[in-house]
Parts: C-alpha cells; structure tokens; sequence
C-alpha cells in the first residue's frame, strides 16, 4: 500500500508562476489518482509489500506506469520552493555545471528547450550517472530516468494537466516561469549524495 506524501505546502504557494487550482487539481485529482489506481492494480500481488521505488525497477505495464507517476510527481512537488535563488559559488552542482562546461544560463537554455522538445506528454530531467556526470533527458509518459541506472536531480513535468489551466498550449511560458520556483538546495543535497 503506498500513501501519497502530504503536499510540502498550500496551493497558492507556487503564485504567480504555477496558480493554485492548477496546483490543488493536479495534487488531489491527477496525483491522487496515480496512487489511488496503483493501490488497486498491486493488491493481492508481489508488488503489494515492495516500495515505490522497487516497484518502479521491478514492475511493467499499469503498474509500472502508476507508480513512476506517483515518484515522478512527489518529486516534482518537493522540487518547489517559493523565492527559489540558484546557489552558485563552492557548490557541488555549480561545479558539476561547469565541469561540463555550461554556464548557468546556457544550463537552463538547454534544458528548457529539451523540455520545449519533449513530444507530448512526459517529463524532462537534469541526471546524474554513477560517475557524478550530469545530462539532460526526456522520457515519456511516466518513464523514470533511474531504470537507464540514472539518478535524478531535478524534473518538470511537460504533460499538458501541469500548465494548461494558466498557460494552454503555452508550454515555453510555463518553463520560464518554472525556473523561478526551483529549488536548488534540494538538486545540491541530491547531487551530493
Ligand atoms: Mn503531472
């Protein structure tokens, strides 16, 4: 059984870059559904007494595709923060950044158009590889990064129910204003580990 983790927050927190019925339908409708779906789909299976993560490494198909929804979003939502600022200077993922010879701006550049790119519906990541290599990727649907043997720093989500409500069809607008929200003490403690 898996409980979907509490929301680190109100819904209007993420204002004015992510509007709060955007935040309060995507959590306790599309979040929620995920979770509630996957419960019925594991029950009475192998899968009932793993966790998430191991059922995401484990499983396929429904079940595969409810439980990466449900990591992708909890991770999504603790990826926010209101006043985000980008910690430079004796970082590690400042130096991570620069070690692949990207400046900040051109980080975000490539990573907002890869996620402008993603065909679809899906997610667009910044990974880690065992090495400590960082790389931007795109999976669709609910495909998860950590079964290519990825570890994920950072994520936005690019299915239409995380924009559509404010932005529409304005996916670019929506990632412009998404940079404002990211927490990067979070990408740190993640990369660091
Ligand atoms: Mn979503």
């Amino acid at each position: 059984m898996i409980t979907l983790k509490k929301l680190p927050y109100e819904f209007n927190a993420l204002e004015p870059f992510i509007d709060a019925r955007t935040v309060e339908i995507h959590y306790t409708k599309h979040h929620q559904w995920y979770a509630d779906k996957l419960n019925s789909l594991i029950e009475w299976t192998e899968f009932e007494s793993m966790d998430l993560e191991e059922i995401i490494m484990k499983s396929g198909g429904p079940i595969f595709n409810n439980a990466a929804q449900v990591w992708n979003h909890t991770f999504y939502w603790e990826w926010f923060i209101p006043n985000s600022k980008w910690i430079d200077g004796n970082t590690e993922i400042s130096s991570a950044i620069n070690n692949k010879r990207w400046s900040f701006e051109n980080f975000k550049t490539e990573f907002t158009n890869s996620a402008i790119w993603n065909f679809g519906s899906g997610w667009t990541w910044l990974v880690k590889n065992s090495n400590g290599e960082l790389s931007i990727v795109n999976t669709s649907n609910a495909a998860n990064p950590m079964t290519d043997g990825l570890i994920p720093l950072l994520t936005v989500d690019v299915w239409e129910h995380a924009y559509y409500l404010k932005y529409q069809n304005r996916r670019a607008e929506y990632l412009e204003n998404w940079w404002n929200l990211v927490n990067w003490n979070k990408v740190e403690e993640l990369y660091g580990r």
